[in-house]
């Protein structure tokens, strides 16, 4: 546990933003994506919202926990995880091939919001995003879809659905 806290600081320290850390299991094993990603793939957790610090770390772990024991992944799925109240969480994070997308995972980041969209949660999601382009790990043509538009699913939501037509409209 404390070496990937240790690791997660260190990353933290990098960013142009406000990232909160929180207790992950080491990964199994991690695949280095190649290039900038075209996609950005948000989602749902379809979980209740965590309403503090603390419950969303909780909440990360078990999350976690789902992912690597029951699902068999190699680590969370998602590259980034967003809390209700706009705390932003790292996944597996940059450059690392996720498993949230079955199909698209190899060319895209996946972001999830944890409970249902805020208002001031976008503005979150938009500094990250950017900071991916300026680093080059989102292509600077990116797409930003939603789950459902590339898969029969109901993730991420009608309300994040809105919400995202909107963040596309003024990115
Ligand atoms: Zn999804």
């Amino acid at each position: 546990m404390d070496s990937r806290i240790n690791i997660f600081m260190i990353k933290v320290q990098k960013y142009s933003f406000y990232m909160e850390s929180w207790a992950a299991a080491i990964p199994r094993a991690t695949t280095a994506l190649t290039g900038s990603v075209q996609v950005v793939i948000i989602h749902h957790t379809a979980l209740p919202k965590c309403t503090d610090l603390r419950k969303c770390q909780e909440q990360l772990a078990s999350i976690q926990a789902n992912h690597m024991e029951d699902r068999s992944f190699d680590d969370i799925g998602y590259n980034f995880l967003v809390a209700d109240d706009g705390t932003l969480f790292e996944g597996r994070g940059w450059g690392v091939v996720g498993a949230h997308a079955k199909g698209h995972n190899y060319n895209s980041l996946g972001i999830a919001f944890m409970g249902n969209y805020m208002g001031n949660t976008s503005s979150q999601l938009k500094k990250l995003i950017q900071f991916g382009v300026s680093k080059k790990f989102v292509d600077d043509n990116y797409d930003l879809k939603g789950h459902g538009e590339l898969t029969q699913t109901e993730c991420p939501g009608t309300h994040l659905y809105k919400a995202l037509s909107q963040l596309k409209s003024t990115s």
